[in-house]
């Protein structure tokens, strides 16, 4: 939704207070917008501009659609940016039943749609913990006494947790695929916890991946599209 007109004046957020405030506004929508009607009714790809009566109470949902008619990954990072406040305020309010019931098919989707090995921004960008039974693994995988390995590629965080001593990760090829894929640790095989209620339970981490993955970003803006 880039425009509107409302009885009285409907600019950006005044005009969203004041749909609130006249319960009806008339808005314009140009051709090739998404809109959802009151909430859950369906969403439709306007084909013409055309001008409506849009229900004050969908106006949450009429703000997540804006921008997202055609490739929900068209610039993500920056729509992830605008969208911080809005994902936090969803975290917030969302039914923990409803996204965990959607996640699933999300998870898939999310993952057939963005290539990992395009991306790599979580291996370039932040390490995973090393827990006890991930040093075992890896360090028998790798041959070396789980001394050396901790030695040669690891150091404790301020939480006290094993993390790579430098980044981007060292198992991390220049062909973006992991060296150790099949050992890697669990935190590693989890991200970006997409399929787990980690994604309502540890919000502040949720957005923190919103801003670097597209896969979170994208099971967001579609949790929050659905209206879960
Ligand atoms: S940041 Fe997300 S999309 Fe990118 S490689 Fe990691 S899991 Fe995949
Ligand atoms: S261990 Fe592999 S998957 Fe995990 S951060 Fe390093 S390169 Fe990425």
């Amino acid at each position: 939704m880039r425009e509107g007109k409302c009885p009285g004046k409907w600019t950006d957020r005044t005009s969203l207070r004041d749909a609130i405030r006249l319960k009806r506004c008339k808005v314009t929508v140009e051709k090739g917008e998404k809109m959802r009607l009151n909430g859950s009714v369906s969403i439709w790809l306007v084909s013409i501009p055309k001008t409506i009566w849009l229900p004050a109470d969908s106006y949450r949902d009429k703000k997540y659609l804006a921008g997202m008619a055609g490739d929900i990954l068209h610039n993500w990072e920056k729509k992830s940016k605008e969208r911080h406040k809005l994902y936090k305020q969803y975290l917030q309010r969302a039914s923990k039943n409803k996204v965990l019931n959607q996640l699933p098919e999300l998870h898939t989707e999310a993952f057939d749609k963005v290539d990992c090995l395009k991306c790599a921004n979580c291996c370039r960008n932040y390490s995973p913990r090393f827990k006890t039974p991930d040093i075992k693994r890896i360090s028998k995988h790798l041959q070396l006494r789980e001394s050396d390995f901790i030695e040669k590629y690891l150091k404790v965080d301020e939480e006290g947790d094993f993390v790579v001593k430098s980044l981007p990760c060292p198992f991390l090829g220049s062909d973006n695929a992991c060296s150790i894929y099949d050992q890697r640790p669990s935190d590693c095989q989890r991200f970006p916890y997409t399929d787990e209620d980690v994604i309502i339970k540890r919000q502040p981490l949720t957005l923190k991946n919103s801003t670097f993955c597209p896969i979170t970003y994208y099971v967001l803006e579609k949790l929050m599209a659905a209206g879960q």
